[in-house]
């Protein structure tokens, strides 16, 4: 039965409070204590307090004294796309030199191209290439990511990405929920309605059957699914027990917030485009909204969501990277808080709540993880600044000084591991 106590932080950032998401004013609240410490036991925090107090419980718990750093829960990643193969490097330089979406899927690039080598990819060569990623989220202060199967648009390729996720749970400490989303574009070799029909018919059943994922989502937009497709499959796997997710109002205000809203979704994600009453009612229905910055930042557009007034509105903002070869290669939550402070005009705490406790709500695991309270687990990270805002404030270089899951050191600078 292993202990530890975590002393001397500058500033323990607990976020502990009410035991729901936090809205509104609320979300500038992070409950941070000075010179603060934590005791650990079996993976799980025991206590929190100031040092002075933590010190008289040590008993034989093993020390990590961090030195003035700032202590934080480890950021809670909502929204994914961690397991593909390849990149998309010719795109992104196409890209660079201002051609369009259109000639760059001409020209062989777009979505296209990485389900062509996912569907290549053997079972062990996305597996080696998912550590890989799993490997920089850990190194970028984030210890749970929701990850979308999506790059397969088959019955044997989706199911193959949700096998590589399930094998990866096993082999890293990077936590992983799973997410269906296999109606994320449209095979070239099928119609909409008919690879509709085998999203719902056939991958479905094998999915739930299996046990390989707790959420579904649809990509709802001009060119992918549109509203009745979408609530087609959303409407199934509701059926079949999954929680919801969607990609909508990215590219076009196409009514996809009010549908996430209808279906009774977890999460509405991007929502760049969506309008007041598609504000009101995700409000209405208590849907969370996911917000994903760089992927706007990636591809080089400026229309951020209106962060601002679905705050106003009551909303239970979530942060995420969607991390993606395509449309915003990052794993870092670091340069999505500076996203969303500098271009969305979020505070540096409205920020971390959005990407700690209320993402953790939107997986499921708010009362598991995303702030420092008894008996959640011990998901930590030690930040190499004094003060937490200078997490959203420095950009372009790490902070993380190292990583717990469970309370087990998982990666640090030192080991890089
Ligand atoms: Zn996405």
């Amino acid at each position: 039965m292993s202990s530890l106590a975590v002393l001397h932080a500058s500033q323990v950032v607990t976020l502990s409070g009410p035991k729901r998401p936090r809205i509104g004013a609320e979300m500038s609240e992070l409950a941070i204590i000075s010179d603060g410490g934590m005791l650990i036991h079996n993976g799980k925090i025991e206590k929190i307090g100031p040092s002075a107090e933590i010190e008289k419980n040590v008993g034989d718990a093993e020390v990590v004294d961090v030195g003035g750093r700032v202590v934080m829960p480890g950021f809670v990643d909502a929204h994914t796309h961690l397991v593909f193969a390849g990149n998309r490097l010719d795109d992104f330089e196409r890209r660079s030199r201002g051609e369009t979406y259109e000639q760059i899927a001409k020209a062989g690039g777009g979505i296209w191209s990485t389900v062509q080598k996912t569907r290549a990819a053997s079972e062990l060569d996305l597996l080696t290439q998912a550590k890989k990623h799993a490997n920089w989220f850990l190194s970028c202060g984030t210890t749970t990511v929701e990850a979308k199967s999506g790059y397969g648009l088959t019955v044997d390729g989706e199911l193959k990405l949700l096998r590589v996720m399930r094998r990866l749970k096993e082999e890293v400490r990077l936590e992983i929920v799973p997410t269906f989303l296999g109606a994320h574009a449209v095979p070239r070799e099928l119609s909409p309605d008919e690879y509709l029909d085998v999203v719902i018919t056939e991958m479905l059943p094998r999915v739930t059957a299996e046990k390989l994922a707790e959420f579904c989502d649809v990509f709802c937009e001009r060119g992918y699914f549109n509203i009745d497709q979408s609530r087609r499959i959303l409407s199934a796997a509701k059926k079949v027990g999954l929680s919801l997710r969607g990609h909508v109002d990215q590219l076009t205000n196409s009514g996809g917030a009010k549908l996430m809203a209808e279906t009774g979704a977890t999460t509405a994600d991007h929502l760049e485009q969506t309008d007041e009453q598609g504000i009101a009612a995700l409000k209405k229905a208590n849907v969370q909204p996911v917000l994903l910055p760089g992927s706007v930042y990636a591809l080089g557009s400026s229309r951020y969501p209106c962060a601002r007034e679905m705050i106003e509105a009551g909303l239970a903002i979530v942060l995420a990277t969607d991390f993606n070869p395509g449309s915003s290669p990052t794993p870092s939550m670091p340069m999505i808080l500076s996203l969303a402070c500098t271009q969305m005009k979020m505070s540096p705490t409205e920020a971390i709540t959005a990407s700690t406790l209320n993402a953790a709500y939107s997986l499921n695991r708010g009362d598991k993880i995303g702030s420092f309270e008894r008996d959640k687990l011990a998901n930590f990270v030690i930040f190499d600044c004094e003060d937490y805002r200078e997490l959203a404030y420095w950009f372009g270089i790490p902070q993380t000084h190292s990583v717990y899951v469970r309370g087990d050191c998982v990666w640090n600078t030192s080991c890089g591991k």
